[in-house]
């Protein structure tokens, strides 16, 4: 079914209707990105360290597309609500596996200003493994405002807002299986269906 269709199956989330990514899309980029990851580490175990929960469905697509021993480790970060010291980031690592001596790859869905991967790698790094590389599967241009950039990234994109493959608003559109732009229009029609409680 073309992806055009998607939201006659999908009512309650018919108001995304600028599909960026199509489902195909990514499948051929994650493809892209496995490939390129079977020549960088070869045979060596990897031990993946998912940024939850926007990564979620990249990592169940990737993780099936390679062949070298993984482990996987998740790891909650997200930014700060509500006016405390901006540059820092709310993390839950309770859900680590020790990552002491071993090669790890770092994914996250989107790198925007850097500071998630930032200070993430920051932390990994504290727990001494072998190597670290991260993965992100976009990458906003022009966002940047971190001197780190990710080693791997699947997709660039424009500077807009998108949802879908793991991306949310709200916690919701995690589960459309495309990625799409969430324009004012479909802002206003989230708030409409979804008003605060
Ligand atoms: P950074 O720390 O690089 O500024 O932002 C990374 C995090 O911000 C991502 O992990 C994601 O949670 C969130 N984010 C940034 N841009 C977008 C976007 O366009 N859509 C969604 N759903 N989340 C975003
Ligand atoms: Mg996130």
């Amino acid at each position: 079914m073309p992806s055009s269709d998607r939201s006659s199956i999908w009512p309650q989330q018919e108001t995304i209707v600028k599909i960026l990514l199509t489902e195909q899309e990514l499948q051929v980029g994650i493809e892209r990105l496995a490939k390129q990851l079977s020549v960088d580490f070869g045979e060596r175990p990897i031990t993946m360290v998912a940024i939850m929960t926007g990564s979620l469905v990249l990592l169940a697509d990737l993780i099936r597309r390679l062949e070298m021993p993984i482990r996987v480790s998740l790891f909650q970060a997200s930014s700060y609500r509500g006016g405390t010291e901006s540059g820092q980031i709310e993390v839950n690592d309770s859900a680590m596996l020790d990552i002491k001596d071993r090669d790890c790859l770092l994914v996250d869905d989107i790198f925007d200003t850097g500071k998630t991967l930032t200070r993430v790698s920051e932390r990994l790094l504290s727990m001494k493994p072998a190597s670290l590389k991260s993965i992100v599967l976009l990458y906003k241009e022009g966002r940047q405002e971190f001197p780190l950039e990710p080693d791997y990234f699947i997709f660039k994109i424009p500077d807009q807002f998108v949802v879908g493959y793991g991306l949310d608003y709200q916690d919701l559109y995690r589960n459309l299986p495309y990625v799409g732009v969430m324009e004012q229009a479909d802002l206003d029609a989230h708030h409409l269906a979804h008003p605060p409680a």
